[in-house]
């Protein structure tokens, strides 16, 4: 395939002739596709259907030591449910929260606790300090930097490698600005780029000097068990690696189940130290009298152990990875080659993250749109919505059937490929 940087401008103007002439076929058909969000598809909801039948009887919705989960009660989590997730996480039931419906719900409410009560019985809160500053690795996830934005915290982008965030630049950062209180991970088959944080990306985490006394690590977990091949990714324990440290209360580690059964209807958890599992229990005794312990109990019944889950995540597996790999050849068959734009191949996760040419991505999003294929906003994977090189595009390839998959992933291929050339054109 001919790079498109090596040709003339005319044999350019004449692939884009041909290019608009398809655009203009497919606009016509008056598509309506929704790529937006990460979200599992009706075949993978289904996976789960069993799980609503759990409860049936009255001995059902009793907790392991004896308590009626259908009543108020058990702030931190029913017991098998805490020993469940601890056994994912490798951490102990007592380094566990098993709470509501969303972990994103869990961080929102972790940092408004830091800002209004500190980070510990003793710590001042944030808000009292100052300018308070999150470390941003980017792209990233485009609900935390909102978070961020809608509490008043500013945020810094750090730029992302294959290893994980750029450690150099964290380390500078942190070392040097004491308002600079904390860093959003999500370190196993991030969101977007699928990317694994390596050994030592994760020590240094662990390890490294932060002017604030009070800094934490917001550790989205969120696509743990969530593997595409065989061979999934590792990632390295940071709560025992902090511990070893002497830093064992600088992360906070957040998971669900939102796309192992139900999004919306999950169950999230929180593991770290056990003085802050205890000062988040204190401050959540204030907002809740409990969560929902049937749904807990409902997933621990269905869910049962590591081996029940882990053979579980390979059905959705043997769903998606299908999809992944539609998107994937069409890239492949559709840029390859071309010099105008890389994505990413991940063992895990619900993205693949494409880069076009700096400047481009806007314009591709804009006219995928036009043609009635809505994909994520160009920016939102960057903190404030600004991509600094307009350049990422998120594609999450789960929810739409196949057919309507290569229909979409078509149409950004030939907005990508009319937009690099438009851009090569009036260089
Ligand atoms: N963290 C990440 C990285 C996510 O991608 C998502 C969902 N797309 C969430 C958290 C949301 O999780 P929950 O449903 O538990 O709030």
């Amino acid at each position: 395939m001919a790079n498109y940087h090596n040709l003339s401008n005319e044999a350019l103007q004449e692939k884009y002739n041909t290019l608009q002439d398809a655009y203009e076929k497919i606009a016509s058909q008056q598509l309506q596709l929704d790529m937006t969000r990460g979200k599992p598809c009706t075949e993978q909801l289904d996976l789960s259907q069993p799980m609503l039948d759990v409860l049936t009887s009255a001995s059902a919705v009793k907790t392991e030591n004896g308590l009626d989960a259908r009543n108020y009660g058990i702030l931190d989590g029913i017991p098998e449910a805490k020993a469940f997730f601890a056994s994912i996480l490798d951490v102990s039931p007592e380094q566990v929260i098993v709470g509501g419906n969303s972990s994103l719900t869990m961080m929102h409410d972790s940092i408004v606790q830091f800002l209004l009560h500190g980070v510990s019985e003793d710590a001042a809160p944030w808000v009292k300090q100052g300018n308070v500053k999150f470390l941003c690795p980017s792209p990233g996830y485009d609900r935390h930097f909102a978070i961020c934005e809608a509490l008043g915290i500013e945020m810094i982008p750090v730029a992302m490698t294959p290893e994980g965030p750029n450690m150099d630049e964290v380390e500078k950062l942190a070392a040097a600005d004491p308002q600079i209180k904390g860093i959003w991970c999500v370190p196993k088959y991030s969101n977007p780029d699928g990317i694994t944080y390596t050994d030592n990306v994760v020590d240094r985490l662990a390890t490294m000097k932060t002017a604030a006394d009070d800094f934490r690590i917001f550790w989205d977990n969120a696509y743990t068990v969530h593997h595409l091949t065989d061979e999934p990714d590792e990632l390295k324990d940071i709560i025992t690696a902090a511990s070893k440290a002497g830093n064992s209360d600088r992360v906070l580690q957040f998971a669900s189940t939102s796309k192992v059964t139900f999004p919306g209807s999950g169950v999230s958890v929180l593991a770290s130290s056990e003085s802050n599992i205890a000062f988040y229990k204190k401050n959540l005794s204030i907002q809740s009298i409990g969560p929902d312990k049937l749904n807990q109990l409902r997933h621990v019944a269905f869910l049962k152990d590591k081996a029940t889950l882990a053979d579980h995540m390979k059905k959705h597996a043997a769903i998606i990875a299908p999809k992944f790999q539609t998107v994937l050849s069409i890239l492949n068959e559709k840029l390859g080659g071309k010099g105008i734009a890389d994505w990413t191949n991940p063992n895990g996760g619900y993205f693949i993250s494409l880069n076009t040419m700096e400047g481009c991505a806007k314009q591709v999003v804009e006219l995928a749109k036009k043609a009635g294929v809505t994909l994520t906003s160009a920016g939102a994977t960057y903190p404030y919505g600004k991509d600094p090189y307009d350049a990422n595009i998120r594609i999450a390839p789960t929810l739409p059937p196949i057919q309507d998959l290569k229909k979409a992933i078509d149409v950004l291929c030939l907005c990508v490929e009319m937009v690099s050339i438009n851009h090569l054109l009036h260089k």
